[in-house]
This record gives C-alpha cells, sequence and structure tokens, in this order.
C-alpha cells in the first residue's frame, strides 16, 4: 500500500452536499480530501438528477408554451434527440468542470475511488490504481442515496430508473411510470412533451403524496388532459418482458388489468446509501433502511464521523444536504452551529409547478397544530393570465393568536422560484402584515404572495375576500 494519505478532514461523496462541506471546510483553513467513486464530482444532483432533468424540463416547456401561444402557430416540432441530449450533457459538464476548478483553486485533495471506514480514524479507498488509506481527524459521510427498486422486475434494459430516463436513450411510444412523486411527474412531463404516450401509476390515492391535496389538484387536472392514463391506489403486481414490449399487470380498485408498453420508469422513492460503509461495527447507529442517525450538528453516535444529505434523513433533497454540509465544516472548525431550519422548500418542477415550505396542511391536521389558511387564487393575478395561466394558487397557514406564517404552499409556473419568499418569511418570523406591507412588484406572481396575506387580515382589493 502507498503511503497513507493524512487529512484533517474526509469527506465521502461529492454530491452538493459532499462538495459544500469540502469547500466550506478548506475556506475555514482546514486540509481536506474527498473521495467520490464515481469518476466525476457532482453526484446524482448534477450529474443524473436535479441538473439534467431541469435541461429537459426546460425543452418540454419550450415545446408545450409555443404549442399553446394563442395567434401563433409554429406546426409540429421536430426534435433531435441527439441535439437534445448534448445540450444536456453539455449544461451538466460546465457545472462538473466549474466543481473541479472550485476543488483545485482551493487545494481540496480529490480521490476518485469507493471508500470503507477501518476504523474512527481511517478509510480504505478502492481506486483504479489500487487500495490506499486515508487517515482523518474527522470524516463526513455524504454518500447520498439510490433509487429504490421493485422486487421481481425483470433485468430488461427497457425497465428504467431515473438515470436511464435522463441518458434519453430514444423516445418509447408508449411509456409506463410507476410513482407518481417528484421523479415520476417531472421524467413523465419531458416524455410526454417529446412525444410519447404516457401513463403513470401510483400506490397511494392521489398524485404527490407529500404535498397538499389542494396544491396537488391544478396539476392533476392538467396532467389527467395530457396523460393517457393516470392509475391511482394500484399497484403493479408483474411485469413480464415480451419481445414487442413490457406486458404490466396491474391491480387497482377495479380488479386486475394488463398492458403492454415499449418502456417503464420506475420512480417509487430513493434509499439512503448508509450501508456498507463499515460504520455500525464503529458504533454509528445506521437504521434497516440505511438512514445515519446524527444531532443537531450532524455528527453521529462516533465523535470523529458526521453524516449529512440523504443518508442522514428526509428530506432527500440537494439544498437541505449543501447547508447539513456547510453546518458540519463548521462544527469542526471549531464553530457554534447547528442545522436547526425552521422551513426545507420542496419544489416538484411539473408544469404548473409545485412548492411548499414549513407547515403543511395535512401536517398540521395529522400533529393537531391551530392555524388560519389564506388562499389567493392566480386567476385574480394579472401576470398569471398574460401567461395563458389561470389555475395557480398561493396559501399561507398562520398561526391564529401571533397572526406569523407557518407554512405556504404555491402552485403555478414560477412557484418554485416564488416559495423562496415564502422561506424567508418562515425564518424571520414574518406575520401577515410583514406580507402584506411588503410592496410586491406589478405585474408579477410575486404579489400572489402579499395578496394572500392581504386576505388573512381582510385588506384585499383584488378580489372580493371570504368572511373570515
Ligand atoms: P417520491 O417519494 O417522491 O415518490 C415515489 C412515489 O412512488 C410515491 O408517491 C409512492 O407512493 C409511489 N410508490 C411507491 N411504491 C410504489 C409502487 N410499488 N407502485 C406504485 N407507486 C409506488 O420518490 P421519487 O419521485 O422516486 O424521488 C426520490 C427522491 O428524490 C425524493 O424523495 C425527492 O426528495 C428527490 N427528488 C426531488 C426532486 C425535486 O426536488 N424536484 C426531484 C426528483 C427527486
Amino acid at each position: 500500500m502507498p503511503e497513507p494519505i493524512r487529512t484533517q478532514v474526509v469527506v465521502l461523496g461529492a454530491g452538493p452536499g459532499g462538495y459544500s462541506a469540502a469547500f466550506r471546510a478548506a475556506d475555514l483553513g482546514l486540509s481536506v480530501t474527498l473521495v467520490e467513486r464515481e469518476q466525476r464530482l457532482g453526484g446524482v444532483c448534477l450529474n443524473v438528477g436535479c441538473i439534467p432533468s431541469k435541461a429537459l424540463l426546460h425543452v418540454a416547456k419550450v415545446i408545450d408554451e409555443a404549442a399553446h401561444t394563442p395567434g401563433v402557430g409554429f406546426g409540429k416540432p421536430k426534435v433531435d434527440l441527439d441535439g437534445v441530449r448534448d445540450q444536456k450533457d453539455k449544461v451538466v459538464k460546465r457545472l462538473t468542470d466549474g466543481l473541479g476548478g472550485l476543488a483545485r483553486q482551493r487545494k481540496v485533495k480529490v480521490v476518485y475511488g469507493s471508500a470503507r471506514f477501518g476504523g474512527a480514524n481511517s478509510l480504505q479507498v478502492d481506486t483504479a490504481d489500487g487500495a490506499l488509506e486515508v487517515q482523518f481527524e474527522h470524516a463526513i459521510v455524504a454518500t447520498g442515496s439510490t433509487p429504490a427498486r421493485i422486487p421481481g422486475l425483470p433485468d430488461d434494459p427497457r425497465v428504467m430508473d431515473s438515470t436511464g430516463a435522463l441518458a434519453l436513450e430514444d423516445i418509447p411510444g408508449k411509456l409506463l411510470v410507476i410513482g407518481g412523486g417528484y421523479i415520476g411527474l417531472e421524467m413523465a412531463t419531458v416524455y410526454r412533451a417529446l412525444g410519447s404516450t404516457v401513463s403513470v401509476v401510483e400506490f397511494m390515492d392521489g398524485l404527490l403524496p407529500g404535498a397538499d391535496a389542494d396544491l396537488v389538484k391544478p396539476l392533476a387536472k392538467r396532467l389527467s388532459g395530457q396523460f393517457a392514463d393516470i392509475r391511482l391506489k394500484t399497484k403493479v403486481t408483474g411485469v413480464a418482458a415480451q419481445k414487442q414490449g413490457l406486458k404490466v399487470t396491474f391491480e387497482g380498485p377495479d380488479g386486475t388489468a394488463d398492458q403492454v408498453y415499449d418502456r417503464v420508469l420506475v420512480a417509487v422513492g430513493r434509499r439512503p446509501n448508509g450501508k456498507d460503509l463499515g460504520l455500525e461495527a464503529l458504533g454509528v447507529q445506521v437504521d434497516e433502511r440505511g438512514f445515519i442517525a446524527v444531532d443537531a450538528q450532524r455528527r453521529t453516535a462516533v465523535p470523529s464521523i458526521f453524516a449529512i444529505g440523504d443518508v442522514a434523513g428526509e428530506p432527500m433533497l440537494a439544498h437541505k444536504a449543501v447547508h447539513e454540509g456547510k453546518v458540519a465544516a463548521e462544527v469542526i472548525a471549531g464553530h457554534k452551529a447547528a442545522f436547526q431550519p425552521l422551513a426545507i422548500p420542496a419544489v416538484v418542477f411539473t408544469d404548473p409547478e409545485i412548492a411548499w415550505a414549513g407547515l403543511t396542511e395535512a401536517q398540521a391536521k395529522k400533529d393537531g397544530v391551530a392555524y388560519e389558511k389564506a388562499v389567493f387564487p392566480w386567476a385574480a393575478n394579472g401576470r398569471s393570465l398574460t401567461l395563458g395561466r389561470d389555475e395557480g394558487l398561493t396559501k399561507i397557514l398562520f398561526e391564529p393568536a401571533s397572526r406569523r406564517v407557518l407554512g405556504v404552499g404555491i402552485t403555478g409556473p414560477g412557484a418554485g422560484d416564488l416559495i423562496a419568499e415564502g422561506v424567508l418569511a418562515i425564518e424571520m418570523g414574518a406575520d401577515a402584515e410583514d406580507l402584506a406591507l411588503t410592496i410586491h412588484p406589478h405585474p408579477t406572481l410575486s404579489e400572489t404572495l402579499g395578496m394572500t396575506a392581504e386576505v388573512f387580515d381582510g385588506s384585499v382589493t383584488d378580489i372580493i375576500a371570504p368572511k373570515r
């Protein structure tokens, strides 16, 4: 074995959480080694997740808007799949190359290989050039998550996970998406726009089971006009690989049924990568799903080892991982830091987008939290109508006594950007007046946030406020 690498901090995994942790630690003066098992930085999010999916969703949006702009006709789009794929790959390459540059400038040592803990201060890494040891003072585990599988599905290239779907090998005539969550609906949106006939099957009684039903309703309505079918409360009991397609058997409220598809996308959640790292033997708690138990500082039961991101618990979202990564780096550098957000925004980049932050109504009802709700329909927002859209809504949940913002939910084009104001309102302890008296620019979709607060305090003039 070569001489061990000695480092103050080793970070396992170079996704958004891992590279942010590594860069922050380096900026705080620590020597840092970043270990990544793929031959590229950026993790799932940059390479086979958030970023490539958004590049493809942009194409879907252009196709849809061109087809639905009143008074303008473009004809049927000609999709050059190689061109679409190239543009997506270029965006990814630009970002991952950028990360390489940022690592070099910070003198973060990058090691490509698969790591396993040998002790509370030692890591064994299998690289293409053989095994090596990294001796560290502190480790940050940021190994992310992997697509969940449905047992019993055939090993057939036509059965894809999100990575396969983003590879965009062809445009299947008939695509079945298993799972009506974030990934399923985003990729269904892409393939539908590119020309596939899309069907979705979801186990629960509604799409996006984690989001409030009133936010999902406008999306479900739009999608039901775009997709061939949406089967709810239905599970897939079998997929048989046949020459002419994949024969899928469903079991739902109306009994069992069969359908043949050209491709199937499995998007039924993700599993944390906390197992097989040798952590349990050191005394780190890893639950049976693979989540690593951590405290507010993101420290595990072994004081030298921290964990952040998907592997450290829900929600499995890049922006949560980034903030946790910075907390872990700061704690290791001796700062007083803790991961204690009041709200972590969630965004589904469908059309319309759905975004929410803080308390949801479903959660409030489950936990018996008292709240009052105000809703502003986008049908009364000028900017929304100019976009040819009137189905959106903005809703805010307030604490009845203090009138503080507890939660915000938005459905409509651009909801993912608009939710940032809601997150800030929750973090700053804003109340209804703070939002209502903030002058929002006209004509914009952001006005719906101020006007929702006006609905709550009765001062709204753009609609007749419901009596409270
Ligand atoms: P998800 O949990 O959002 O959705 C999975 C869906 O599949 C759920 O609705 C679930 O009820 C359903 N399901 C589970 N088993 C099923 C079965 N056998 N048959 C039919 N339906 C079944 O998971 P995902 O969409 O795979 O995404 C994984 C993770 O990736 C999410 O937790 C999310 O945090 C992250 N992600 C985020 C974004 C974003 O922020 N825009 C986008 C993509 C992924």
